[in-house]
């Protein structure tokens, strides 16, 4: 049985661990890996995880918040915090997986184990969905499957639990090993596997083989032999199996799928005899994740007829936090999918690191967890709603009522999501960002409705975990201590402001960069604090750039004497910017003006923050020798004048590409631009996360008859007649008349459709022939699949312009997952 609770001496001793023990009987109950996200310090281990950045720098932070229990890898940390329990060990991974392992071995549950290259998380949500009428389940959070993520999910297991359901996921060889011994699990299943090209891994087989070292315990294996193809049957895993297929014998063999009213209804021959059930989804990769649930359920047992009953029920799921503009002036963050602990942690983090609104309202449902008692639940929560910086509680729920006392803030309650409903109009919700999240019988997607501003059809999709992706790529290419400013002019390429700016502050990026004084005014009115360069700061724009510690650019004689003459008296060492012009021949300084520069730069009402340039063909292999004299003129420049000033600059020349291609100039800080927004002409490797997702719908559906022609001026001709497709999508948001007559494709449902005839203001026609394409389906402008740069070739452009002409009009929606 498991110990009342775990001590830290207790740990110790599981983990081998040398320690380091003030403290010895400090009861751990949570454990935490980032610094940013504690929920109750007292009862938190810190485990100094090194991911782009040594955890171990974050101890201090951690320390600061009242975390007294670490786990460590390097022992100077120890000496520090005389008073905090160290404990020392080898790889600070492996312990945290030796802890939840030890963890699972102590309670003996039935565990499902899910792995698989695509719908892991699903099948998750989905089995808990169809399952949780009858055990007491513990899950993955989100989809936290990697190293990290399995053991942090498996530690949440408490000796009340009936059914654990935890996915993993591997990215490199000798990964599974471990996630096996934390998850251990008595039945397995094995998701769509694809593994044509297994990076990390020697070829598709091995990977294959290494995800079913998942279940090399397990009592139970659901499988389809189409993806196990390749390994012996008498080298699959589990006692038993249960395989389920749609064109090979199996224990589940599925004969027929057809839609019907956007429901899938299928048909299947098990035992001998025919079964059919009804599933609410129609694309195909739902289809083949409720037929593996379907697997799923009558290999524990059920009935077809119970199976049948409880798929027709499966609701979507959605993982994403999503951050969308609300009525009134609010933003709404939208969670109203889940509430458990855990993820109400992950959201408050999200409502946390706004800053654009001066209020953060939440409005939380009951919340489900097992193991606690609702008062210690609720005070928790309570506890965690005030650390997140919280000002209003709306609480919904019979339960969370009940400890309305527990709530330190401005807060109301209601019964049932109907009653706040009908009292919305005289609630006042403005200027304030609102985090919506409840259980899903609460229904609460009826509020995000209420609250949300219609989004239109075509919408620009941001992903916010991508972003930060992206970000660490390039931290991690950095040499230490090399600062990092990033571009976020031209609205973030197109993707946001103070959306994109929130989540720079909060990964403490040095320095932000926009073109206009107009877009920095924007970002300090959203409350970014960073420091924030202006590159073309127009003398009209001098007062409030001043009074908004906007930092400009100085490119030229002129502009920095009108800057000087601008300057209030009593401002001293205002922070500037030197551009010197190397051959990009845009803005800047060169070697002649640095003459009359330096005595103008001998004054105390200025700073000279940094001296920078600009390479012209950073990413150009054929131009690598100009490159090479460029960042050589900047070298003679900057020590011209850092030699005549008495501190030192910041120097800086790289941006994107630059960082990729010439790591030797890094200098004190590079310039990341597009790499951010996920492209990078100088990688090759899949380094960078897709961040935009350009999507709208088909309005409507015409088939057209031999010689008919589409569009403007008859330039789309159909000799032999076809399906054309209406899609709300045209120049006016940034979609090129270029790729109007075919030039220009679209997804739907997977498939590339042409465009045909000429792109209109606001909508255009796709060749749909032959494609099973109806109004109302979704079509994909670009995404990882068709990408901005497949666009740009399309219409002999660049990246940058395929994403910065996606108009203001089409809306973005910001997730986080
Ligand atoms: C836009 C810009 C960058 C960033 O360029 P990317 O190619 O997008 O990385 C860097 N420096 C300056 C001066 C810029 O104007």
């Amino acid at each position: 049985m498991i110990p009342e609770q775990f001590t830290i001496a207790h740990i110790a001793e599981i983990l081998k661990a040398k320690s380091f023990l003030p403290t010895p009987n400090s009861v751990i109950k949570m454990l935490l890996i980032d610094s940013r996200t504690i929920i109750n310090a007292q009862i938190t281990l810190f485990f100094a995880i090194a991911a782009q950045r040594d955890g171990h720098i974050f101890i201090a932070d951690a320390y600061k918040n009242g975390i007294r229990n670490f786990v460590i890898a390097d022992p100077t940390y120890a000496e520090k915090y005389p008073d905090a329990n160290f404990l020392l060990v080898q790889d600070v991974i492996k312990a945290l997986q030796n802890l939840a392992a030890h963890k699972r071995k102590l309670n003996d549950l039935k565990v499902i184990g899910i792995t698989g290259s695509n719908g892991k998380t699903i099948v998750k949500e989905w089995l808990y969905q169809l399952l949780a009428a009858d055990y007491n389940i513990v899950r993955s959070p989100k989809s936290f499957n990697s190293q990290i993520g399995v053991p942090l999910s498996v530690w949440q297991i408490e000796p009340e639990h009936t059914l654990g359901i935890f996915e993993a996921g591997i990215s490199k060889s000798g990964e599974m090993q471990h996630l096996a011994e934390v998850i251990n699990p008595t039945i397995g299943i094995l998701t769509n596997v694809r593994e044509a090209h297994a990076e990390g891994f020697a070829n598709g087989i091995e990977k294959l083989k290494e995800k079913l070292l998942l279940f090399n315990n397990a009592e139970l294996f659901i499988y389809s032999p189409e993806y196990v193809s390749g390994v012996n049957i008498d080298d699959l895993p589990g006692k038993n199996k249960f395989s389920w297929s749609l064109s090979s014998a199996a224990d589940l063999k599925i004969t027929f799928i057809e839609p019907i009213e956007g429901r899938s209804y299928i048909r299947a021959i098990y035992q001998n005899e025919e079964i059919e059930c009804l599933i609410p989804f129609i694309d195909d990769a739902a289809v083949e994740n409720g037929i593996i649930c379907w697997a799923t359920l009558l290999a524990l047992g059920y009935t077809a007829k119970e199976a049948d009953v409880r798929l027709e029920k499966l609701t979507q799921v959605s993982m994403r936090l999503e951050l969308i503009n609300g009525v009134d002036n609010c933003s709404i963050i939208d969670d109203s999918y889940s509430a458990d602990i855990s993820s109400l942690a992950i959201a408050l983090d999200f409502l946390n690191l706004q800053n654009q609104h001066p209020k953060k309202t939440i409005i939380l449902s009951d919340i489900y967890e097992t193991g606690k008692s609702s008062e210690v639940l609720y005070r928790e929560i309570a506890a965690l709603l005030i650390q997140k910086n919280v000002n209003r509680l709306i609480g919904i729920g019979s339960n969370i009522s009940s400890f309305a006392d527990l709530f330190e803030m401005d807060k109301c309650f209601f019964e049932r999501t109907q009653s706040f409903i009908e009292q919305l109009p005289a609630i006042h919700f403005v200027n304030e960002t609102i985090l919506i999240k409840g259980a899903r019988k609460f229904e609460f997607e009826r509020i995000s409705k209420l609250l949300t501003q219609k989004i239109h059809d075509t919408v620009l999709e941001v992903n916010l975990n991508a972003l930060t992706n992206n970000l660490q790529y390039y931290r991690s290419q950095l040499v230490t201590g090399v600062k990092l400013m990033v571009m976020v002019k031209a609205f973030s390429y197109g993707s946001g402001s103070f959306e994109i700016a929130n989540v720079l502050q909060h990964q403490k990026v040095d320095y932000l960069a926009v073109a206009y004084a107009d877009e920095g005014i924007a970002l300090r009115k959203a409350g970014i604090k960073m420091p924030i360069m202006v590159m073309s700061p127009e003398p009209s724009a001098f007062d409030a750039m001043i009074k908004h510690q906007l930092e400009p650019e100085i490119y030229n004689l002129q502009i920095l004497k009108s800057f000087l003459h601008f300057l209030p008296v009593d401002i001293q060492h205002y922070p500037i910017h030197l551009k010197i012009d190397t051959g990009m021949h845009r803005l800047g300084f060169e070697q002649d003006d640095v003459k009359e520069l330096l005595p103008i730069l001998n004054t105390d009402e200025l700073k000279v923050m940094s001296i920078f340039t600009h390479l012209v063909a950073s990413a150009d292999q054929v131009h690598d020798e100009f490159t090479t004299q460029q960042l050589h003129s900047f070298d003679e420049i900057y020590k011209q004048i850092a030699d005549f000033l008495t501190y030192k600059p910041i120097k800086h020349a790289l941006n994107t590409s630059g960082i990729s291609r010439w790591k030797n100039a890094q200098m004190d800080m590079v310039r990341l631009g597009i790499g951010l927004y996920g492209f990078d002409s100088a990688l090759t490797s899949k380094n960078l996360q897709t961040v935009a997702v350009l999507k709208t719908t088909v309005t409507q559906i015409k088939v057209l008859k031999a010689g008919e022609t589409v569009g403007y001026s008859r330039k789309g001709v159909m000799p032999q007649g076809g399906t054309i497709a209406t899609v709300k999508i045209g120049y006016a948001d940034g979609y090129n008349r270029a790729f109007g007559n075919g030039v220009g494709k679209m997804l739907i449902n997977g498939k590339l459709a042409p465009t045909i005839g000429s792109i209109c203001m606001d909508m255009c026609m796709l060749d749909v022939t032959g494609l099973n394409v109806k109004t109302g389906d979704e079509v994909i402008v670009f995404n990882n699949e068709q990408t901005i740069a497949d666009l740009a070739k399309q219409i002999n452009t660049i990246p940058y312009e395929i994403l910065t002409n996606i108009s203001q009009r089409v809306k973005r929606v910001y997730f986080y997952e």
